[in-house]
């Protein structure tokens, strides 16, 4: 497969995955049993048409928008951010009707004068995954960098709205996962890769105190973990682990991305996260075109990912 598939398919694959999700947001695991999402719907939680993306999207094009520069400039994008919670920028029809209580906190800091990379939260507690919803361009803007590099950007990335060593950890795990496959792992041998580099990055303060948190996703073997105790919540762990385990036991594109939304709760980010994944393995030509065609702003989108992809 070419790497042109793989990246669009990573990117438009993370967006039609937050689309899917959108419209039963916040709905439980057992409502999605009685009536599973096997289509592009509209309407439902956020009263949107079909084809409507939330703020996970909007803030990972905005990356991918600042990414398109030659260097990294933190003011850059936050200066997108506000111009999308402010003015809509990268929304898919003028307005905000999604955003995370973390993220519209970092951002009023951000408004009020706090440096950008010293805006996010850094409790216990501001580890939603506010941040892991938008990296995904990151790893592919930083495929070709050491390692270390990839990481350290994803965390400086991350702290514009999550500055927690959890969560850069699991945005560094995630661009880990994310490179093994653009290069043309599998899922299982991107997942071993991920551990390998994580285990060997993240022995050190402060990320070694978080290493009992991602217990589950360290210990190599989440394919074997039940359905029922995958959770799909918005917790930065609960993501990680729902979108790589939907990764590691679906068989297209299709399959992995409603497995995520058909778990319920965080329905648009586990979506956009999964299927972010799901889409670089898969690849474009398997992402079913009714979905992409049905995209809210589909030219905007093509061509701010064109740009990406050729720059
Ligand atoms: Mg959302």
């Amino acid at each position: 497969m070419l790497l042109r598939d793989r990246v669009l398919g990573g990117l438009w694959g993370a967006i039609i995955g937050d689309a899917l999700g959108v419209p039963v947001e916040f709905t439980s695991r057992q409502e999605r049993r009685r009536d599973p999402v096997i289509d592009m719907r509209g309407y439902g939680t956020h009263h949107q048409p079909p084809g409507t993306w939330s703020d996970d999207s909007s803030l990972l094009l905005c990356t991918v928008e600042t990414l398109c520069e030659a260097e990294y400039q933190p003011d850059q994008l936050a200066d997108l951010f506000l111009a999308w919670l402010e003015c809509g920028h990268w929304s898919p029809h003028g307005d905000v009707f999604d955003i995370g209580i973390a993220t519209r906190t970092a951002l009023h800091r951000i408004r009020q004068g706090i440096a950008p990379e010293w805006a996010g939260g850094a409790g216990e507690r501001d580890n939603g995954n506010g941040s892991l919803m938008r990296i995904l361009p990151v790893a592919l803007r930083y495929a070709d960098a050491p390692i270390e590099d990839m990481l350290f950007m994803a965390h400086r990335i991350s702290a514009l709205t999550h500055r927690h060593p959890r969560s850069q950890m699991a945005c560094g795990l995630y661009c880990c996962m994310a490179k093994g496959l653009l290069y043309g792992l599998t899922p299982t041998e991107a997942y071993r890769f991920m551990l390998e580099q994580g285990l060997r990055y993240y022995n050190v303060a402060p990320f070694q105190t978080e290493y009992p948190h991602f217990a589950r996703v360290l210990s190599g073997d989440l394919s074997d973990v039940l359905e029922d105790d995958i959770s799909a919540s918005g917790y930065v762990v609960h993501t990680l682990e729902a979108s790589i385990w939907c990764l590691l036991t679906g068989r297209s594109y299709e399959e992995v991305v409603l497995k995520a939304v058909n778990l319920g709760d965080d329905t648009d980010t586990t979506g956009c996260v999964a299927g972010g994944i799901a889409g670089l393995h898969f690849g474009f030509a398997n992402i079913p075109s009714p979905w992409i065609e049905m995209l809210a702003r589909r030219s905007d989108v093509q061509g701010q990912i064109d740009a990406f992809f050729t720059h």
